[in-house]
């Protein structure tokens, strides 16, 4: 994607949580767009909840990197590798932390690329910047916004005036909302952890205030001003993190480094299936990682797609088989799209521009569905993140349980061949035949030549 002049003029709107109106997005700094979104807690598989956000900011990172220059953009989304459920897990299996965080950041990688997610520009990990975090909480106390007590250091709510600004709650529905530990030494039931002290048996790190470890909010707080520095243009997550762990990264690094820590405040919404929360004993639990082994990651990220971002998204098996097939359709038409595609069609630029609207965007690419418009249905649709597979390799799809290999097919094609050149017409027809109930299709070519793809 090269970044012309004349698509710099595309004009951006995205919904801001802060404001809650739809306004138009201008960079601070046109040259260096920052953007930081939650990445995932690694001691397990991510579900596809968690995909769900990985698929939105990737559409909003290729958006802005078209819109601004590849080279302007700067997208950090951080690994938190120390985290009270990540020692459970240690705790519960004997696995070492740095073990499995190892393992499941390795895992997420695969999957979300699988997915087509881009990798960000940055992907700090929490354990590697403890001390910009004990300087950041050391900065907040030489500020009166946080107070040490029996170990703990905890971030004082009352020097915020607006606290509760960002996630539009009372002071009483965020005590609430946030569950918060009613602890003696806190001075006020909102206040919130910004270091905690750690067991012998437990991970920790030297800090003025004896061993422990940081508090989730603080992690983002400290990796956000260490790489994008203060303010950025756009946060993003879940709309689970408005509040507390965003109202609270906010009070810590307006607190810490001045007011308006983030122009654009990006949140999608949850993922349910079949209407319901997703929960392990409803059964309607899925990682990315099986749904993977069912389908084709495009299949995965197509589906995700298909609701606004802002709205809860229905993932169920018929809507990604649903997927599948609008793909396996779109591969057909572009298989002959030979080089360069075309620019990318106005309607489907303007759609995602207009607050990541991809139902729209994908309406727009289904308008184009016809062989006369293949190239720009491609063009639109790998801007999208989509149709990035070879299209016969995409055909030939991949064998579910039961199905013939890829080996096979090849083995009965060539012997085909072998008996239409001895002019066998019988047995030619046979093969033809046997492949079809297996749900092969061939394609002959001029040349002499046999294309196939599965039906299923
Ligand atoms: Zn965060």
């Amino acid at each position: 994607m090269t970044g012309t002049s004349d698509e710099r003029t595309v004009t951006i709107r995205l919904t801001n949580t802060a404001s809650g109106r739809k306004e138009i997005f201008r960079p601070i700094d046109p040259e260096r767009v920052r953007m930081y979104v939650c990445g995932p807690t690694v001691y397990d598989y991510a579900h596809i909840g968690n995909a769900r956000p990985a698929v939105v900011f990737d559409l909003l990172f290729r958006l802005l990197r078209h819109a601004f220059g590849a080279d302007h953009v700067v997208y950090a989304r951080n690994i938190t590798d120390i985290d009270d459920k990540i020692i459970a897990r240690a705790n519960e299996t004997g696995e070492p932390i740095e073990e499995i965080t190892a393992r499941f950041t390795r895992v997420y990688h695969e999957d979300m690329a699988a997915l087509n997610v881009l990798a960000p520009t940055i992907e700090p990990h929490a354990t590697r910047h403890i001390a910009e975090m004990i300087a950041m909480i050391e900065r907040l106390i030489a500020r009166d916004c946080a107070y040490v007590a029996q170990g703990h250091v905890l971030f004082a709510v009352s020097h915020l005036a607006d606290y509760g600004a960002l996630s539009h709650r009372s002071r009483d529905e965020m005590i609430a909302g946030a569950r918060v530990e009613v602890a003696p030494w806190k001075r006020d039931p909102a206040d919130f952890v910004l270091w905690k002290p750690s067991t012998p048996d437990q991970p920790g790190w030297e800090s003025p205030w004896g061993r422990g470890r940081p508090g989730w909010h603080l992690e983002c707080s400290a990796m956000i001003e260490t790489h994008l520095g203060h303010p950025i243009d756009i946060h993003g997550g879940g709309q689970d993190l408005v509040f507390p762990h965003h109202e609270n990264e906010r009070a810590q690094s307006c607190c810490a480094f001045g007011d308006g820590f983030v122009q654009t405040w990006v949140h999608n919404g949850y993922v349910v299936s079949g209407g319901e929360k997703m929960s392990k004993s409803l059964g309607n639990f899925f990682t990315v990682h099986e749904l993977l082994s069912e389908f084709p990651g495009e299949a995965i990220r197509l589906a995700l797609m298909s609701a606004h971002y802002r709205q809860p998204l229905d993932m169920t098996r018929d809507l990604l088989r649903d997927s599948r097939r609008r793909l396996d359709r779109w591969y057909r038409l572009v298989r002959e799209v030979a080089g360069d595609e075309e620019a990318i069609p106005e309607e489907v630029k303007d759609a995602l521009a207009d607050d990541l609207n991809t139902p729209k965007a994908i309406a727009a690419l289904e308008a184009l569905a016809r062989p006369e418009r293949a190239s720009a249905l491609k063009a639109g649709a790998q801007f999208l993140g989509l149709l990035l597979t070879d299209p016969h390799d995409w055909l030939k799809g991949t064998p579910r349980h039961g199905d013939p290999g890829i080996e096979e097919i090849e083995r009965l094609i060539a012997e085909r061949a072998e008996a239409r050149r001895a002019r066998d017409f019988a047995r030619a027809d046979a093969i033809r035949d046997r492949l079809t109930a297996m749900g092969i299709r061939l394609l002959d070519r001029p040349d002499g030549t046999t294309e196939w793809e599965r039906t299923g």
